[in-house]
């Protein structure tokens, strides 16, 4: 699914510094982009203005065609059931299966009391086989019927991946999906992500880990709402990074015990 910012700005309050300011981006569909940059530069901001959670103050954006801000309810619900999000912690039923959570992927195609029969008595028939096979897919089809908060944080976040392998977004904004599980987790949950995309899914990946944003046909840097880079990721030299990275050094990729200049040029 097509993505397209036309110089969109976003203040949450009046008078406060935009969280987002003049950014115009035009992502193809089946296009994988990482989004760099410290903490508080605007990532999940510019998410949010994609899934209209948020409203631009000036600007455009446009997804999949359709001009956001002219949407009615039931296209921008219907628009919605084709994206995808996965935040740094999951977004799952606590209380629920990790069979349950993942076959909740395929409410959009669901009528309301599939709906309800899968939230009272878990998923059945070709729903629940479609479930088992997304959680083989990320390796813990033995946890299927393990409650979600009996999980760890990278189980939970391959359940998480599992329900996009069921939901087949076309569009998938991933906010630093890997920040906090474990290396093995983190590889599973990339690589089920990529073959997403692979499948023809746009990917737009929020990460301070250069490694993985490297991975990724193209590299956004934002800092203080801006767009600071944007290019492929042989063009994204080291001092670029450390440009984008001086103002909050805490959350810079060498954070991890790596040097700043890791995998860069
Ligand atoms: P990132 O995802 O890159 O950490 P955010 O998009 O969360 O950045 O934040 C961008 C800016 O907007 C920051 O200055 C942040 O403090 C501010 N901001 C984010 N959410 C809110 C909010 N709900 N109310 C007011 N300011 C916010």
């Amino acid at each position: 699914m097509q993505v397209v910012l036309e110089d969109v700005t976003k203040r949450y309050r009046p008078g406060q510094a935009p969280a987002v300011a003049g950014i115009s981006l035009d992502v193809e569909a089946g296009e994988r982009l990482s989004v760099i940059g410290p903490s508080g530069a605007g990532k999940t901001t510019l998410f949010r203005l994609l899934t209209r959670s948020l409203v631009p103050d000036s600007g455009r954006v446009r997804v999949g065609g359709a001009e956001l801000d002219r949407l009615g309810h039931r296209d921008l619900r219907a628009l919605r059931r084709r994206m995808g999000v996965i935040h740094q912690r999951g977004d799952l039923v606590p209380m629920s299966s990790a069979l349950t959570n993942v076959a909740a992927g395929a409410l959009g195609g669901m009528g309301s009391r599939s709906a309800l029969r899968l939230s009272l008595r878990g998923p059945s028939g070709d729903t629940a086989r479609r479930a088992y096979e997304a959680l083989d897919e990320v390796g813990i089809a033995s946890l299927a019927h393990a409650r979600v908060d009996e999980l760890s944080g990278g189980q939970r976040q391959r359940v998480a991946v599992a329900r996009l392998l069921m939901q087949r977004p076309a569009l998938i904004m991933a906010d630093e999906p890997t920040a906090s599980v474990d290396p093995r987790s983190a590889g599973v949950v990339l690589d089920a992500l990529e073959r997403l995309a692979t499948a023809g899914a746009t990917l737009l990946l929020a990460t301070h880990d250069l490694s993985i944003a490297r991975r990724q046909h193209r590299i956004l840097a934002l800092q203080h709402g801006r767009l600071a880079f944007a290019g492929g990721p042989e063009e994204l030299a080291a001092d670029v990074v450390e440009r984008v990275y001086a103002a909050d050094p805490a959350s810079a990729p060498e954070a991890g015990g790596r040097p700043l200049s890791w995998g860069c040029r």
